[in-house]
């Protein structure tokens, strides 16, 4: 019987982007201009990932008050492993974050990346291609254990030094190895240009628009990564991966197999437009693949890594690593309403920009369901 591999139970795609910030760290809007320019371009949800570092007074943004009936927030912020100047520091979206997150020890800063993920965060390595991070050096990171997914297309960096946009090197490198990791792409936005968002966003399946839901869904795998092309079928039946898409110029497989064999990619010879694709995946017996989605604007989509020969070829249905309540106060669930973040509690010194928000539509406030 064939396998669903994009979708797991009763529900639909929901638009988010995990990687954003506000003027609570380094971008220039404040989150509610920043949650309002998101659901004004048609997404879902966002996880404000504002930068959790001394200079910003160890704070969680709390983008609870900014949730509505067709909007939602997932708590988020951007960890580092070290100093920002070191060489191999690296940086994750920490997605699912209790508002009482305490700041890691100073000779340790890695320590809250592993916590993140033990408490219930779905933990992503953000522009490891802005950062040049050698893939020989993750063997020694600390803390690298408990990263789960892998940016592959950063959209500030696409716009602003293009050719350290791309993660691909990363996400191969560590698959090759073994390595069990999903494909993200976001946004990084600080709306300090107007290329810096809307150009990589994830669509996850989930049953309702709940930031638990949301969560689960990114932990399991439910999910795919886009520029724009939609994957609307992604199924395993034996040894045949059969892709549904939106009308695209090259729906492609690759990955650790013998890459050269015959019907890796399907397209028209004609120029035109394909949406249908069935592959042989024998090629990749022992290892995993990947399906890259085209259109005609050269814009991308990513599937998960599918490993064929395992019991459950799309990585794991999340086994719940993180109680209940756990992924409760990550999401926000159970704390009480307009408190935390925000405030002006900080000692944290704030860097200065000369520049300013640029006009962006501001929410609704005391609309119904806030
Ligand atoms: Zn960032």
């Amino acid at each position: 019987m064939a396998q669903d591999l994009l979708r797991s139970g009763e529900g639909r795609f929901w638009r988010g982007n995990l990687h954003c910030h506000s003027d609570r760290s380094d971008g220039l809007c404040g989150p509610q201009q920043v949650a309002a320019a998101y659901r004004e371009a048609g997404y879902d949800f966002i996880a404000l990932s504002d930068h959790f570092e001394e200079r910003y007074g160890w704070r969680i943004t709390d983008t609870r008050n900014l949730r509505a009936s067709d909007f939602t927030t997932i708590l988020a912020a951007e960890l580092s492993s070290g100093p920002w100047r070191e060489r191999i520091t690296y940086w994750v979206s920490a997605v699912g974050l209790p508002l009482d997150f305490e700041a890691p020890p100073a000779a340790d800063p890695a320590e809250a990346i592993r916590r993140a993920h033990d408490a219930g965060a779905f933990v992503v390595l953000l522009h490891p291609g802005l950062n040049n991070l050698p893939l020989d050096a993750t063997d020694e990171l600390p803390g690298f254990d408990a990263v789960d997914a892998v940016e592959i297309y950063n959209h500030n960096t696409f716009g602003s030094v293009p050719d350290r946009a791309h993660g691909e090197y990363m996400v191969d490198g560590l698959l090759e190895r073994g390595r069990r990791i999903l494909i993200n792409v976001g946004d990084d936005a600080h709306f300090a240009f107007p290329g810096d968002r809307f150009g990589g966003w994830v669509e996850v399946w989930a049953e309702t628009l709940d930031a638990r839901d949301l969560l689960a869904g990114l932990k399991s795998g439910s999910y795919y990564s886009t520029q724009g092309p939609q994957i609307e079928r992604l199924e395993l039946d034996g040894e045949q991966l059969r892709v549904s898409t939106s009308p695209a110029h090259a729906i492609a497989l690759g990955g650790a197999g013998d890459r050269w064999l015959d019907a890796t990619s399907v397209l028209d010879e004609d120029g035109g437009l394909v949406s249908e694709g069935a592959f042989d995946l024998s090629a990749f017996r022992g290892s995993y693949c990947r399906v890259t989605v085209i259109d005609t604007g050269a814009r991308r989509a990513w599937s998960n890594p599918v490993w064929p020969w395992w019991p459950q070829p799309n990585r794991f249905i999340w086994d719940g690593s993180g109680s209940a309540e756990a992924t409760a106060a990550a999401t926000g669930a159970t704390a009480p309403m307009g408190t935390g973040g925000g405030s002006s509690s900080s000692s944290g010194r704030r860097e200065k920009s000369s520049r300013s928000c640029p006009s962006v539509p501001v929410l609704r406030s005391a609309a119904a369901g806030w």
